[in-house]
């Protein structure tokens, strides 16, 4: 069976106070899951010493948002996967459609990325989705397929292990639209077939979706064969949320 993963994206949101209030809630509330999904919480990089502290013994991981493609040096503001590393995570997500459309990341740039957090040991969950133009020209699949073909140029079968897919189609991050479970299942059943044609396992590799995923949507998403978690921004922000769509990867 693949590994089942619910990924906590809380972009720039967040406080100290929100940290040690939510964190403890989503701990106890993950704690008390049987055969719960891994989770993994990826706050604001400031924060991810007081999120550790308060995770405790939990099985809960941590990542970053984001790590730059250099491995050190003069580049003020930015982080390296090494430092992700150090200090103490496992997963980085890596060219999220906000980094490419409000940043500037390209396909290249990300695979560079990717190199660099397989290289320091870390997990690359590599973010894939297409604009409401590209579905709605039908060209969702292509697009898609061009940035896997893309972001994984440097990734081999054996490296795979350390890479996670996540989906999300933009026009549904954080607008309360969200793919009907049937799209999702069809573009994850498309992205396995490109991983195989790549070379990868793709059917051993664990494919999340994301894009307003709520409590009263996720387990219909989380039923398809194909999808094996998923990738929360919004909704990870409020405990009893996400708490709740953990429990729907289980049921
Ligand atoms: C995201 O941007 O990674 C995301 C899934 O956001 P939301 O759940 O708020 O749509």
């Amino acid at each position: 069976m693949r590994r089942q993963i619910v990924a906590a994206n809380w972009k720039m949101n967040g406080s100290l106070e929100l940290v040690q209030q939510l964190v403890p809630a989503v701990r106890d509330g993950v704690a008390e899951l049987d055969n719960g999904p891994e989770v993994v919480i990826m706050p604001p990089s400031l924060f991810l010493g007081e999120v550790k502290a308060r995770l405790a013994s939990s099985s809960i991981t941590v990542g970053v948002q984001n790590v730059a493609q250099w491995q050190g040096g003069a580049y003020t503001g930015e982080i390296a996967a090494a430092m992700a590393a150090d200090a103490g995570c496992q997963y980085v997500l890596v060219g999220h459609s906000e980094r490419r459309e409000l940043f500037g990341e390209t396909d290249e740039m990300v695979a560079v990325k990717v190199s660099r957090v397989l290289e320091s040991g870390l997990q690359a969950m590599v973010w894939v989705g297409e604009t409401l133009e590209e579905r709605e020209s039908g060209d969702a699949e292509a697009v898609v397929c061009r940035q896997l073909e893309g972001a994984l140029a440097g990734v081999s079968a054996g490296d795979a292990v350390d890479v996670v897919v996540a989906y999300e189609p933009v026009w549904a991050i954080g607008t309360g639209k969200t793919a009907t479970a049937e799209d999702a299942q069809a573009m994850h059943q498309a992205i396995r077939q490109k991983l195989v044609e790549l070379g990868l396992p793709g059917n051993a590799m664990p494919v999340l979706y994301g894009g307003s995923v709520k409590p009263d949507n996720a387990a219909a998403l989380f039923a398809k064969p194909d999808i094996d978690g998923g990738l929360i921004g919004g909704a990870s922000l409020k405990a009893e949320d996400f708490i709740a769509i953990c429990q729907a990867v289980v049921s």
